[in-house]
């Protein structure tokens, strides 16, 4: 694994989870779409690609070989194994990003943001959770990219995912997509005027306070 990133006054690491089906991808486009200056981390997965998926687009789809290599020159931010592929976040894009002060989304589940958790402590950690179990059920259904075993699968891990809601910072029930990215983006421009993240920024003009006063 990489080393972490302390990003104080240059750009934020906004972490993402929620169970499959949850509309992460919907609500992340949209962020996207009406926001500069943010974009999100494209992981390396050793999923297949589905149809309409591009790689170097929605993922670096990597053999497990490969993947492993990645890990082992330690160019990984983060990693897990869900549903039986791998996922992780390559630190180079992340690092270049938030150096030259862009946000990056991290749209990742719950084990890999407890890495970042770890590894970068002023991350920014929200949790998107469906409207009701059944809604969820519904959706996962009618995105029609799961076969039964894996609907079966990320259905079953939805609950285990859930459970960790509470460990994050912030948590959007995405009953309506347009309210949910905006409620996202809130959190996000507060986040970015937290005193921490901009006190290097301000400490001048109150230091001309307490000596000019
Ligand atoms: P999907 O196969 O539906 O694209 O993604 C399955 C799960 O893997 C989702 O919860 C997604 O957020 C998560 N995921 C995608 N990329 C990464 C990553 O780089 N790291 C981790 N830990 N999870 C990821």
């Amino acid at each position: 694994m990489s080393k972490g990133f302390n990003i104080k006054g240059k750009g934020l690491i906004v972490v993402i989870s929620g169970p499959s089906g949850t509309g992460k991808d919907t609500v992340i486009g949209e962020i996207l779409k009406e926001n500069d200056d943010i974009c999100m981390s494209i992981s390396a997965t050793t999923r297949d690609p589905r149809a309409y998926e591009k790689d170097g687009g929605n993922y670096h789809f990597l053999s497990e070989e490969s993947f492993k290599e990645v890990v082992k020159k330690g160019k990984m931010l983060e990693y897990a194994r869900y549903c039986g592929n791998y996922y992780g976040t390559l630190s180079d894009f992340v690092g270049q990003k938030i150096e030259s002060g862009v946000d990056v989304i991290l749209k990742i589940e719950v084990n890999g943001a407890r890495q970042i958790r770890e590894n970068c402590p002023d991350a920014v950690h929200i949790f998107i959770l469906p409207p009701s179990i059944k809604e969820l059920q519904e959706r996962l259904k009618s995105r029609k990219t799961e076969t039964k075993e894996s609907f079966e699968q990320r259905f079953g891990l939805a609950s285990q995912e859930m459970a960790l809601a509470a460990d994050y910072d912030y948590i959007v029930v995405n009953k309506d997509r347009s309210a949910c990215a905006r409620d996202i983006w809130n959190i996000i421009c507060a986040e970015k005027l937290r005193t921490s993240r901009i006190k290097n920024r301000t400490d001048h003009i109150i230091k001309e306070v307490l000596y000019n006063g």
